[in-house]
């Protein structure tokens, strides 16, 4: 099961994999996965601490990733 974690962490992660960002609406941050594939996009809402339950979306969206990219 995926555990909160900080934002500063998960950013740290994606940015590892090559992903890359745009802001989005508010607070929120959509996150491209690389250009390699370009098929998945996860919103990540950019507070202090991201909800396990956002964490758990970000590793289900990004379903290009290696496992344990993020946990
Ligand atoms: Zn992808």
């Amino acid at each position: 099961m995926a555990k909160a974690m900080k934002y500063r962490d998960v950013e740290r992660a994606l940015l590892a994999n090559g992903c890359t960002w745009k802001q989005g609406k508010g607070d929120h941050i959509k996150w491209y996965c690389p250009s390699s594939c370009g098929k998945h996009i996860a919103v990540v809402t950019q507070a202090r601490n991201v909800s396990a339950g956002v964490v758990a979306d970000a590793i289900t969206k990004l379903a290009c990733l290696p496992a344990g990219w993020l946990q």
